[in-house]
């Protein structure tokens, strides 16, 4: 599959303009290494001593030739002492410098583990509107691999990077110190670096920001499949997706190899050529320059260390512009992270508002998640302490839109909603969610214990647990588990039937002693037989918590105190269960008779 045909859903990371990108990479590392910045002003002093001891070697080499060797002037001792100077240097540079990296390195990886944790309570802070365009595979592979590009900009970079400027400088001071003329010749590659690495990062750039976005839409199709796995099968899409996920490979791996291309074209091969050719220079200068007379003793000793020296200039170099393929690689990905960072968290309720009572009221409100596009209008609706609310209605007439509002997913328009009198968004997070619980459609267990799905990691004691889950009626299906509440429940609670998850759904809710509960088709997935069970345990709730509860299957509301009737955004029927069957061709009367025919069917035809 050509790299244009494969879908890409990230967002423009890398329409970035370079200067922004750069300042976000920046913003992020100084951030995140703050907490350390002793530690590396400590580390670079240490780099420069490393640098200073290395440039010893050379000269000691120098002074070695032209004093002693040249003029046939063995003193023992004081060759001795220099060799072993030379060699007690350069240990302990090596020492310094092993042991600089690697106390950096750990830095890196701590400020890198700082980034991921930040990132990661970030994304739980979210919006849920953020999530309706977020694609998991993607979020994860921030969370991941985008982090992890940006330790690479501490260790391999920024390091590599600083100890390579530090060598450079020395050996370029002690050639300037012994030969300014010959020092500039040198100097000479300088720009032909810079020549380089632009060329390369013109070259390379592109393929490297594709293949990061490639990797994570790798991730985010392999996270998606796993998820829909059934549906997959089932719906025999396995092929295809298995070539969409082989297009996607297939241009990860060419802009892979496009950017080991440049590299391997334009980076060691050059400069080592230039290192040879620069060799050649001096030497013709030198011979240029002694050509006539005999050589003298000093400039041999030069020759010895300059040629020395230019290994010293060029390995860093090559260094160098080798870091700008991965600096490349990290500024994206740091440049993705912090796009993610950048994103608005959901304003978290400060204000000291308390739900106490239970009591719901909604004035006027409005609701729309795209501009233009309403769906909810002008509902009013007023719910009285511990009483039981049904709500019913066509698909997407509005219902679970109605409770997102009530629970804050989505922000109301202001003083549209108010909890026992208080607006909600004046009431402070964690009361809100210990009082307003929520039992969702689709169960969402952990692969945990019972317990610790009940919990959610809050601090309860084993009769709270208890409690809520005999509250829920899950208690004896929990306790028929081989380990009771301590039974892990496989991912997703995989070991339990989808009606048992609901249960344990319900006593989660109930476990945080709420005033509220809401429920989103609780009972749509579950038998009679248990929904009976639900509805006893709901039943037994009255009058202590509010109950607001969204029922495609009818006969969950019917003993409701108020059943709303939605259609299309607006309240149609209110009243009670028999108040609304005598409005004559009512839509709740149509909806009744419809389902009471639907259950009938399979009966008569037994
Ligand atoms: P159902 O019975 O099928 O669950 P519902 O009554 O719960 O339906 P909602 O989910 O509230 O319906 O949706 C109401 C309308 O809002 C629909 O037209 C839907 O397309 C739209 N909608 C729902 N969620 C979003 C969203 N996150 N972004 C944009 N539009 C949305
Ligand atoms: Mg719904």
């Amino acid at each position: 599959m050509p790299a244009d045909t494969v879908i890409t859903t990230s967002p423009p990371v890398e329409q970035l303009p370079k200067r922004e990108l750069f300042n976000d990479a920046a913003n992020l590392l100084l951030r995140a290494a703050a907490p350390e910045r002793k530690l590396i002003i400590q580390g670079v002093i240490w780099l420069v001593v490393a640098a200073l001891l290395e440039t010893f070697g050379p000269l000691a080499g120098k002074y070695l030739i032209d004093n002693y060797l040249l003029p046939r002037d063995a003193q023992v001792p004081q060759i001795a002492a220099l060799i072993a100077g030379a060699l007690v240097a350069g240990m302990a540079a090596s020492w310094i410098r092993f042991m600089q990296l690697t106390r950096l390195a750990g830095l890196a990886m701590r400020s890198v583990r700082r980034i991921r944790e930040n990132v990661y309570g970030h994304v739980l802070r979210l919006p849920m509107s953020f999530f309706d365009r977020a694609i998991t595979g993607q979020l994860v592979s921030r969370v991941t691999n985008d982090t992890e590009a940006v330790k690479t900009l501490y260790v391999q970079v920024l390091f590599v990077m600083l100890d390579s400027v530090i060598v450079l400088c020395g050996a370029m001071t002690a050639m300037l110190w012994l030969d300014w003329r010959l020092m500039l010749i040198v100097a000479t590659l300088l720009p032909v670096v810079v020549v380089i690495v632009y060329a390369y990062q013109r070259l390379s750039a592109p393929a490297v920001t594709r293949s990061r976005e490639l990797r994570s839409e790798l991730n985010a199709q392999m996270a998606e499949s796993i998820g829909g796995m059934p549906i997959l099968q089932a719906s025999n899409a396995a092929p295809r997706f298995n070539a969409r996920f082989a297009g996607l490979n297939e241009a990860h791996y060419q802009s892979r190899q496009l950017e080991i291309r440049a590299n391997a074209w334009l980076l060691r091969p050059v400069l080592d050529f230039m290192n040879v050719l620069l060799v050649c220079v001096v030497i013709y200068v030198f011979g240029s320059r002694s050509h006539g007379t005999a050589m003298t003793a000093l400039e041999v000793g030069v020759i010895y260390a300059f040629i020395n020296y230019i290994g010293r200039v060029v390995e860093p170099l090559i260094q160098i512009t080798m870091q700008f393929s991965q600096l490349q690689q990290a500024m994206v990905g740091a440049a993705r992270v912090n796009v993610l960072l950048r994103e608005a968290e959901a304003p978290v309720a400060v204000a000291q508002g308390e739900v106490t009572a239970g009591g719901i009221a909604i004035d006027h409100l409005n609701f729309e998640y795209l501009p233009g596009r309403p769906v909810l209008h002008d509902i009013d609706l007023h719910i009285a302490p511990g009483s039981f609310v049904g709500i019913v209605g066509h698909t997407g007439s509005g219902k679970s839109t109605l409770l997102s509002l009530l629970l804050r997913f989505y922000p109301a328009p202001a003083g549209s909603i108010r909890l026992d009198g208080t607006p909600v968004d004046a009431i402070g997070e964690d009361h809100f969610r210990d009082r307003v619980g929520l039992v969702p459609q689709e169960p969402f267990l952990l692969a945990a214990s019972a317990r610790e799905n009940i919990t959610m990691g809050r601090t309860l004691s084993d009769e709270q647990v208890e409690r809520a889950a005999r509250a829920a009626h899950a208690h004896d299906s929990i306790a028929a588990l081989e380990g009771g509440y301590h039974t892990p429940l496989g991912e997703g609670g995989a070991r339990l039937s989808v009606g048992q998850k609901q249960l344990i759904a319900i006593a989660r809710a109930l476990a945080g002693d709420p005033r509220i509960l809401f429920l989103d088709e609780a009972t749509s997935h579950i038998d009679s037989e248990t929904e009976q069970i639900v509805q006893r345990a709901l039943t037994q709730l009255r009058g202590k918590v509010t109950i607001v509860a969204i029922a495609h299957r009818l006969s969950t509301v019917r003993d409701a105190d108020r059943i709303v009737v939605l259609n299309h955004g607006r309240i149609a029927e209110l009243g009670t269960h028999s108040e609304l069957m005598a409005i004559d061709n009512g839509l709740y009367q149509r909806l009744y008779l419809l389902q009471q025919l639907e259950e009938e069917e399979p009966e008569s035809a037994a």
